[in-house]
């Protein structure tokens, strides 16, 4: 019997070491489609942005796969109606894609193809594509699995496909087909583009990684920036793992003290590439977590006091901070800042503004270009203290600001009216804030109901750094101890 295979593609916008893409070269025939979801774009974490960076990488991925023989099919439509259409011409028999973390929408449209293709007969097959393990019933040994995931041997791009005949790629789709306008100033886009961008970092950017990072005028060159190409999949976490282990070694056969010194700047990097899938896993583990905190016992924490008025003003970079300001306009006109003014801006939120975690966390969706939902809505409760199992980290925006843009020069590019009359005075007193928040949260964190689910968090999702199970002491000593007040 012909196998004829539909590759979906999703987040895995490349052609080399991409499972579904290998397995369909070796079927009779194959055919390739990106569907863009309207339940995508209506999701409260989508913008325009993200729809118009798919789609630059798409441009150069449909000529690729073309010039071997692929058509890429562009289609707009709810799933699984999309592929009952495309059935009606084309009988495939097996549907490949990646695995995907999603929101919960993307969770319950996959169960929807998952019922369709077993009425439909089709042969649904899904591969991982980073260290996530899917249906996994505990973390201990997690990092030995991470760890054999990475040093697989990456997959070659497929020299060719046999397309059915009378079929080729789409046209591109256009925002302004779905009523959206551009952003300006997107990041390069692509597989190309992605390789350069961490050819770039391996060769001369990360020299001084551990030190750029922290700053968001240094990072942004001397951080790696690879986060949108991992998000889109224009990179396999396996690719960057690979070169990253291959570039180490070589500066450290080289011998030379300024060449070791570089590969202990890159050792911080591979680390993070384990946490990418570390807070994913957090997600596909449970994915209630998008919008329900990680300890029930501290439901009703901060709900009832939302204030839209100061949401507002922390949102557009009006609260009268103006390293939080800066962060947040820079942010909100260029779809990128570093990690620790992410966790500035979230600290100020839920500790200076008491916000709960979540409509903070939607706007913050909407303006990273590298929107990951597995790490955001991980990162959004550890920053606001509602994990249970984390160091509680409540930022000063002055101390950063000293720290980090001595000279204001940060904030000045973006809060140019800083100083003058007509920028806003601080819209609460930080040290009086910070001081509720404290008592606040000591209070909750103590009751015996988040102590005890903070010991169910630490078991279910925390790390175990040797890949071995937490000791009875650590996982006691890691709840019982509240560590408030950490100001950093
Ligand atoms: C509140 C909050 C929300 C965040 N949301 C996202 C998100 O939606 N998507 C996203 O990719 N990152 C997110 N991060 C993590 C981090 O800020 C970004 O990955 C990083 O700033 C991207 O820039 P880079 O690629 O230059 O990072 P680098 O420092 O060069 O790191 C390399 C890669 O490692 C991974 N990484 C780095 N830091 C972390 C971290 N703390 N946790 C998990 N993985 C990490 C990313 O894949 C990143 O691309 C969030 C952090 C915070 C505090």
């Amino acid at each position: 019997m012909p196998t004829r295979a539909l590759i979906w593609l999703k987040r895995d916008l490349r052609m080399s070491d991409h499972a579904p893409l290998s397995q369909a070269a070796a079927c009779d025939e194959a055919l390739a489609v990106f569907v863009i979801e309207p339940q995508w774009l209506r999701s409260p974490e989508f913008d325009p942005r993200h729809l118009a960076y798919a789609l630059q990488c798409l441009r150069p991925l449909r000529d690729a796969l073309a010039a071997r023989g692929l058509p890429l099919l562009i289609r707009s439509g709810e799933l699984p109606e999309v592929f009952a259409e495309l059935r009606r011409d084309y009988q495939f028999t097996h549907l490949f894609s990646h695995e995907e973390t999603g929101p919960g929408w993307s969770y319950a449209r996959d169960r929807a193809v998952a019922r369709w293709c077993r009425a439909a007969g089709v042969d649904w097959r899904q591969w991982p594509q980073t260290g996530v393990v899917r249906g996994l019933r505990r973390r201990d040994g997690w990092a030995r699995q991470w760890q054999r995931r990475m040093d697989a041997p990456t997959l070659d791009a497929p020299a060719r496909w046999r397309a059915p005949s009378g079929w080729s790629p789409d046209a591109l789709a256009d925002l302004g087909d779905f009523g959206l306008a551009s952003p300006p100033g997107l990041p390069p886009a692509g597989e190309a583009a992605a390789w350069n961008d961490l050819d770039s970092f391996l060769l001369r950017r990360g020299r001084h990684y551990r030190r750029n990072i922290s700053s968001p005028l240094l990072a942004r060159d001397g951080g790696s920036r690879l986060s949108q190409h991992l998000s889109f999949g224009t990179l396999s976490l396996r690719q960057v793992h690979q070169a990253t282990e291959a570039r180490i070694a070589d500066l450290l056969g080289a011998g030379d003290t300024e060449a070791r010194a570089f590969a202990w700047q890159l050792r911080g990097f591979a680390a993070r590439l384990r946490w990418h899938c570390h807070f994913m896993q957090k997600l596909e583990d449970e994915p209630e977590i998008e919008s329900r905190n990680f300890v029930r016992g501290f439901d009703g924490m901060r709900e009832q006091e939302f204030s839209p008025r100061l949401f507002e003003a922390w949102r557009h970079g009006m609260t009268g901070y103006p390293m939080v300001d800066a962060c947040m306009r820079c942010l909100n006109a260029t779809g990128w800042i570093n990690f620790r003014m992410r966790a500035m801006l979230v600290s100020f939120a839920a500790y200076h503004l008491w916000l709960h975690w979540r409509e903070p966390g939607l706007h913050l969706a909407r303006q990273f270009i590298d929107f990951e939902p597995g790490i955001h809505w991980s990162q959004m409760q550890m920053q606001s203290g509602t994990t249970g199992i984390n160091a509680l980290r409540m930022y000063s925006p002055a101390k950063q600001a000293a720290d980090h843009d001595p000279r204001g020069e940060f904030v000045r590019q973006w809060v140019p009216e800083w100083g003058s009359a007509a920028y806003p005075s601080p819209v609460v007193d930080a040290s009086g804030a910070l001081r509720r928040a404290r008592q606040r949260l000591a209070a909750w964190r103590n009751s015996p109901q988040a102590r005890a689910e903070a010991r169910e968090v630490l078991e279910r999702h925390g790390s175990r750094k040797s890949g071995l199970p937490p000791t009875r002491r650590r996982a006691s000593a890691a709840v019982a101890s509240p560590q408030l007040g950490l100001f950093e």
